[in-house]
């Protein structure tokens, strides 16, 4: 069956990944709450990702920017006078729309009035508030619409305060913000997001290299995390969309319930920042090579990915409705098993006899290990289906047997098969299906 964007969002809203912000008031367009297993999936991504960039990746150090900033880094940067997307009006029902997102000769979507919008107009997409008590323009600062110039900012302080030395990344997860004039497809673009984002600093001259390298690994990346290759893409940037500054970028685009869309940008992005904010704080932002004794600014390659977009990406991916003998359908949730906001399901096939309390121990048992779940209550086939649901990949059931000679049945989500197994070796099973 068709994955569609409202069996995801119904779903998500039933089961408790994600709700609308603030709903019992009508809800706020562009914001969401993630909820019990929403906030774990978006963890868990978090997760996979700063592992595989700052502990598997050698050279990669961390960093968590503050979201609020000096004025001045958002002029250095070039997003007051840039970062903004044209706008029009219906002048018939006021609603709002990107300029190059419509048609601006035809009919409004909204009222179907034809030739009802204004001229095209800059919208800059960077929310400013206020700091301190005077509310007036000295004060305005704006909550960051991405978290690389955090990273470029502090690019000095990474440098002479740890030990390490071109070529070398700094790689950061934080909420950016942005006021996007249509926020349509659940979670895609929404005002409030996260980023995962990686700045790679080079020497100039071995730009282009490490610009194929980090679209190779940043492609092989998702295939680690179990995304069907065939829902992912590359797309270059053609002279009209690349940004003023970048040399190369290149999308990994996934296929989305509405089709191809940017997933992930990889850019090249030259000296073009640093040198920014060296012109504009006038401090150095050069980089002494200790081996040949040059000095230089750094090249830049980012890899910038949205980890709220990677959560809807990860529900699309694995979404499913298998029809099962019988007629039966059920759905499923196919995550990779890192991901899965529930990694294993304690059941006890019936209550009584001491059934229960001995599921519930070796539930307790089995928290050091993994996010586990316990439930008791119905049958046991509608007990799996309800963890299917949730992306459960592993189901354990104690039943009478159990209680006489210590297995348990490991029920797993994908091939619903069963198979016996001691207690004694189920952590080193699961971890061991985990890896494969
Ligand atoms: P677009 O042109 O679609 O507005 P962009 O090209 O400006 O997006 P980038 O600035 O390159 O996007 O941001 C990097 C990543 O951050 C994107 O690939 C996306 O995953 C994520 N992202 C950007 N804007 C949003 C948003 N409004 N909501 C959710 N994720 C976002």
């Amino acid at each position: 069956a068709e994955v569609t964007m409202d069996k995801i969002v119904s779903l998500c809203k039933r089961r408790g990944f994600i709700f609308q912000s603030s709903e019992i008031y009508g809800g706020l367009n562009g914001a969401y709450d993630y909820g019990p297993l929403g906030v774990q999936l978006k963890n868990n991504i978090r997760d996979f990702w700063w592992k595989e960039m700052t502990q598997i990746h050698d050279d990669i150090v961390g960093l968590d920017a503050s979201i609020l900033m000096h004025p001045r880094v958002w002029e250095a940067s070039g997003h007051v006078s840039n970062f903004s997307d044209p706008m029009v009006d219906c002048k018939q029902c006021k609603s709002r729309f990107r300029a190059d997102q419509i048609d601006l000769k035809g009919a409004c979507p909204t009222c179907g009035t034809k030739d009802s919008f204004t001229e095209p107009r800059n919208f800059n997409l960077m929310f400013a508030t206020h700091i301190g008590a005077n509310a007036d323009a000295s004060s305005t600062i704006y909550l960051r619409p991405e978290t690389a110039q955090g990273i470029y900012v502090d690019f000095k302080n990474v440098v002479s305060s740890s030990r390490v030395k071109i070529p070398f990344g700094i790689a950061q997860v934080g909420k950016s913000f942005r006021n996007e004039i249509t926020t349509k497809n659940f979670i895609f673009r929404s005002c409030e997001f996260e980023q995962m984002e990686m700045q790679w600093f080079c020497k100039p001259g071995t730009d282009e290299k490490w610009f194929s390298y980090w679209r190779e690994q940043r492609m092989a990346f998702y295939h680690k995390m179990g995304i069907k290759p065939q829902s992912l893409r590359w797309h270059q940037h053609g002279p009209d969309e690349l940004a003023f500054y970048a040399k190369d970028a290149y999308d990994i685009q996934f296929l989305f319930p509405m089709g191809w869309q940017e997933l992930e940008g990889v850019h090249s992005r030259t000296d073009y920042d640093l040198t920014q904010h060296q012109t504009f704080s006038g401090k150095e932002m050069t980089y002494l090579d200790p081996e040949s004794n040059e000095r230089y600014i750094p090249y830049v390659v980012e890899t910038s990915a949205g980890l709220t977009r990677n959560v809807l990406m990860a529900l699309g991916d694995a979404y499913d409705e298998e029809e099962l003998e019988g007629g039966d359908v059920r759905t499923v949730l196919h995550f990779h098993p890192s991901l899965a906001p529930v990694t294993v399901a304690v059941l006890p096939l019936v209550k009584k006899d001491g059934i229960a309390e001995f599921a519930s121990k070796l539930e307790h048992e089995l928290r050091d290990d993994f996010s586990t779940f316990y439930d008791v209550s119905g049958a046991i086939g509608r007990r799996y289906r309800r963890m299917d649901e949730i992306g459960t990949p592993y189901c354990v059931t104690v039943d009478y047997q159990s209680l006489e000679d210590q297995t348990v049945t490991l029920r797993l989500r994908d091939s619903m098969e069963q198979v016996r197994v001691a207690i004694t070796d189920l952590v080193a099973t699961i971890k061991k299906a985990t890896k494969e």
